[in-house]
C-alpha cells in the first residue's frame, strides 16, 4: 500500500468512529504526545501492555531502536504496579507510550516522577478518542470513574495508535523516519486487511448471533465498530471474583438472550463461566487471550495482529460463523525486536 493512501483510509475509518461529532470539535485531545526536539544518541522507547508494545515494536522494526515493554504478558494490566526497577527504565526513556484512559496510573506516576528532560509521555487513547466517546459499561461503570480502556481491540483505533507512534518516533529520530514510515505502511496494510476480514466474517453471522458474553470486559469498542452487542462481562470492577448475585443475573440474561457461546480467558481464568455454561447449556470457550500475545517473542503471531486474529477467529467460530476470511490474513510482515518481560 502506498503510504499516501494511509491517512485517507485512517480518516475514513476514523470518521465512522466519530460520526455525530460536530465539525468544530477537534476529534482528539491535543498535546500529550508532543515532541519538542530530536533525540541525540541512542533512542530508548518504553511501552506498557503487550499489544501496544507490539505496535511500537513493528514500527521500530530492525532500526536498532530499543523498545522495552513493562507489563509482563499474562498479568492483569488493570491492577499492575510497576516494580521499583521500572523507575530506571522509565527514567532513561525518550518516549513512554501508554494506553491512557486511566489504565496505567501507577506506571504513569512513576514515569512522571522519573522522566528525563524532554521525554515524551504519550497516552495513545487520548489521541484517539475524546472523553465524550469513552464507554462506561459492565466492569467499568461510570460510578467507578474509569472508562473501558480497551481501544486496541478495535482495528481503526489500533491504526490511529500506529499513526501517533509513527509521528512521535519520526520527530525523535528523523534519520530513521523513512524506515519507520515503511514499517508503519506494513502495519497499516495488515490492520486494513484484518478490518475487512472481520467485516466479512461478521456478515456470516445473523445479527442476532452477534452477541458477546465474556469474563474480561475487553470488547466494547470492537462491538460498537462491528455492530455486535456485548450482553455482559462478568468480571467486577474490583477485579475480584463475581458475587453469587452477579452470576445469577448473568445466567438469566444468557437464557433470555439465547447466546450461543460464552467466553472466558487465559489471563483471567474463572470457574464461574464454566458453571454458567453448565447451567444454561451454552458452549463455554475459555481461550481468549486479552493482552497475552500468542506464540513466542520474535514469531509473527506474537503480535497485535496475531492476538486480534486469534481472538476474532475464536469468537466468530464459537458463535457459528465462518472465520475463513480472518484465517487468510497474513501475519508474516511483522518484524519486532521489542523486549517483552515474561
Ligand atoms: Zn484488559
Amino acid at each position: 500500500m502506498n503510504l499516501r493512501t494511509i491517512p485517507l483510509i485512517a480518516g475514513i475509518l476514523f470518521v465512522t468512529a466519530c460520526a455525530g461529532e460536530s465539525e468544530t470539535t477537534p476529534s482528539v485531545a491535543a498535546g500529550n504526545c508532543v515532541v519538542n526536539e530530536a533525540t541525540t544518541g541512542e533512542l530508548r522507547i518504553v511501552s506498557t501492555v503487550a499489544p501496544i508494545t507490539s505496535i511500537v515494536g513493528q514500527i521500530v522494526g530492525d532500526t536498532g531502536v530499543v523498545v522495552t515493554g513493562l507489563v509482563p504478558e499474562g498479568t492483569n494490566s488493570h491492577t499492575f504496579e510497576p516494580p521499583p526497577s521500572a523507575a530506571q527504565v522509565l527514567g532513561e526513556a525518550d518516549a513512554v507510550f501508554m494506553n491512557g484512559l486511566i489504565l496505567e496510573e501507577p506506571t504513569k506516576d512513576l514515569a512522571q516522577a522519573n522522566a528525563k528532560d524532554g521525554a515524551v509521555l504519550c497516552e495513545l487513547g487520548s489521541e484517539t478518542i475524546t472523553e465524550d466517546e469513552w464507554i462506561f459499561d459492565f466492569s467499568f461503570p461510570e460510578s467507578g470513574g474509569k472508562p473501558n480502556p480497551h481501544l486496541w481491540t478495535n482495528p481503526p483505533f489500533a491504526l490511529r495508535y500506529g499513526e501517533v507512534i509513527l509521528e512521535v518516533l519520526s520527530k525523535l529520530s528523523p534519520d530513521n523516519a523513512s524506515q519507520f514510515e515503511a514499517n508503519f505502511d506494513d502495519f497499516a496494510s495488515s490492520v486494513v486487511a484484518l478490518d475487512e476480514a472481520m467485516t466479512t466474517a461478521t456478515a456470516t453471522l445473523d445479527p442476532e448471533q452477534r452477541k458477546l458474553v465474556t469474563y474480561h470486559d475487553a470488547y466494547a469498542y470492537f462491538a460498537k465498530h462491528y455492530e455486535w452487542t456485548v450482553i455482559g462481562a462478568i468480571q467486577p470492577s474490583s477485579f475480584e471474583d463475581p458475587t453469587p448475585r452477579d452470576i445469577a443475573e448473568l445466567i438469566e440474561q444468557v437464557k433470555a438472550e439465547n447466546v450461543a457461546a460464552i467466553f472466558g480467558s487465559e489471563v483471567f481464568s474463572s470457574p464461574v463461566l464454566e458453571q454458567i455454561g453448565n447451567e444454561v447449556d451454552v458452549k463455554y470457550v475459555d481461550v481468549l487471550r486479552d493482552d497475552d500475545l500468542p506464540g513466542d517473542p520474535g514469531e509473527p503471531e506474537h503480535s497485535w495482529l496475531g492476538l486480534m486474529r486469534f481472538n476474532f477467529v475464536t469468537m466468530v467460530e464459537a458463535l457459528g460463523g465462518d472465520a475463513s476470511a480472518l484465517e487468510a490474513v497474513e501475519l508474516s510482515t511483522h518484524i519486532d525486536n521489542a523486549e517483552y518481560p515474561q
